[in-house]
């Protein structure tokens, strides 16, 4: 549907650098298993990558801990070799912090250790620069944009909901519906980000100030 409104899809970095205004991302948050199970072999079979947003701290666990509607095991979140080898087939991980968290809430010290501390262990286990960023809640304030630059994120996004803004660190994304895929939080996941890359080129590299 995306591709056929002309609209080239890659990851989200690719789209990030890519010259074009018709680069578009179909991005993936909380790591859930079911992205691997469900998305992937569906993507992969029109020949798209996407990108996945994972909770560094909760890699590999039978629910995630910040839903209280998570049921053990169907939603259980990618285990560390699953990342490794959706990094293998292409795809790009990126950085839903260590916990679920509201950054905008949080002290400065806490944020710098939420943005800084996921990145490296995602660099760890997948042995590349971690440069995409996925604000949980899609919550940041300017503290997060200017940390999220200065760890040596490229990009970081929010979502159309809160609003976002020109910054290459509050990028907005939509959800999409009608997928057909078989859960509704799965459609819900399921979204896309497409931007003008004039925006992106006034704005790159000027927010960490
Ligand atoms: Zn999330």
């Amino acid at each position: 549907m995306v591709q056929r409104a002309g609209y080239s899809l890659m990851t989200a970095s690719d789209a990030f650098q890519n010259a074009s205004n018709q680069a578009a991302a179909l991005t993936f948050d909380d790591g859930y298993a079911d992205n691997l199970e469900v998305a992937v072999p569906l993507l992969q079979s029109c020949g798209v990558r996407g990108t996945i947003y994972v909770v560094a701290d909760e890699i590999g666990r039978a629910k995630p801990s910040w839903s209280r509607q998570a049921v053990e095991q169907v939603d259980r979140l990618l285990t560390a070799a699953e990342l490794r080898q959706l990094h293998q087939a292409g795809w790009e991980i990126g950085s839903h912090c260590c916990q679920h968290v509201r950054l905008a809430q949080l002290p400065e010290s806490v944020q710098r250790e939420e943005l800084g501390r996921s990145k490296a262990m995602l660099e760890d286990l997948l042995g590349v620069s971690v440069l995409s960023l996925a604000y949980p809640y899609g919550e940041y304030s300017p503290v997060t944009e200017r940390l999220a630059a200065e760890l040596g994120y490229t990009h970081a996004f929010t979502t159309a909901k809160r609003g976002g803004s020109d910054s290459a660190f509050a990028l907005k994304r939509y959800s999409l519906g009608g997928y057909g895929l078989r859960s509704v939080r799965q459609v819900l996941k399921l979204q896309w980000a497409l931007w003008q890359r004039t925006g992106f080129r006034r704005h790159s590299g000027g927010t960490g100030t």
